[in-house]
C-alpha cells in the first residue's frame, strides 16, 4: 500500500527496530513507548485494521496471537503484560494498518479508556 507507515516499515524503506520476523508478520519496537515494553505486531499483508478482518483474511491473526506469547516470554513479561488494537477515529487509531501493542515490564493502569 502506498502512503502507508507501516508498509514502509515492512520494506525496509522506513527502519525499525525489529523484536521478531517471518513471512507474514514483523514485530518492532513502538517509537513512542507508552511502556517500558512496547511493541507492536502487524501482518505483512496490508489489512487496515480489525474493521477490515474478513473470513478470508484473518488466519494470520492467530499466528500474530501464537507469536505475542512467544515475543512476550523472549521479552520477559513473566508477570503479565496487555495486547491492544485501536481500531478508527474513536478508537484511536493513528496508522491504518491492523496492528498489535504489547505493552508491559510495569503494573499497566487498570483504566483502558
Ligand atoms: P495506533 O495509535 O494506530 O494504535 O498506534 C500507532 C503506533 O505507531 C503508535 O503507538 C506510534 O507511537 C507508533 N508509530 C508511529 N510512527 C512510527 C514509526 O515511524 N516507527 C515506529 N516504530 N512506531 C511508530
Ligand atoms: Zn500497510
Amino acid at each position: 500500500m502506498e502512503n502507508c507507515l507501516f508498509c514502509k516499515i515492512i520494506s525496509g524503506e522506513i527502519p525499525s527496530t525489529k523484536v521478531y520476523e517471518d513471512e507474514k508478520i514483523l514485530a518492532f519496537r513502538d517509537i513512542a513507548p507508552q511502556a517500558p515494553t512496547h511493541i507492536l505486531v502487524i501482518p505483512k499483508e496490508h489489512i487496515g485494521g480489525v474493521d477490515e478482518l474478513t473470513e478470508s483474511n484473518s488466519a494470520v491473526v492467530s499466528h500474530i496471537f501464537v507469536k505475542i506469547a512467544e515475543i512476550a516470554k523472549n521479552e520477559g513479561l513473566s508477570n503479565g503484560y496487555r495486547v491492544v488494537s485501536n481500531i478508527g477515529e474513536d478508537g484511536g487509531q493513528t496508522v491504518r494498518h491492523l496492528h498489535f501493542h504489547i505493552l508491559g515490564g510495569e503494573k499497566l493502569s487498570e483504566k483502558m479508556s
